[in-house]
This record gives structure tokens, C-alpha cells and sequence, in this order.
């Protein structure tokens, strides 16, 4: 697994995200970097809220 260490300085998770922060931050993670995926429990938090951040 590469890590994008670059985008990681650029984008750090705040230190108490709230939700919509860390659906966010995991979105664009995955986009350009493949050093872990989006925990499942999110994954599955998203799904239960619906959230549909990422629309810009
Ligand atoms: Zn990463």
C-alpha cells in the first residue's frame, strides 16, 4: 500500500471531527490515497445517515 504522504500533510483529520469532517476527509482520502480504506463502521454510519457529502 502507497501512502500519498504529501496529501496526508495537506489534509489532516481535525482532532474531533464530526461526522460529516470525517465522511469528508475519508471521500477524498480514498481519491488519492490507498494507504487504508474507509472503516466499515462509517462506511455503514454513511449508509444509516444518508449522507451524501461530496457534491461539490
Ligand atoms: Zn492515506
Amino acid at each position: 500500500m502507497k501512502i500519498n504522504r504529501e496529501w496526508h500533510l495537506e489534509h489532516r483529520m481535525p482532532k474531533n471531527p464530526t461526522f460529516e469532517q470525517r465522511v469528508a476527509w475519508h471521500l477524498e482520502h480514498e481519491k488519492n490515497c490507498k494507504c487504508r480504506p474507509i472503516p466499515e463502521k462509517l462506511l455503514e454510519e454513511m449508509v444509516n445517515k444518508k449522507a451524501k457529502p461530496n457534491k461539490r
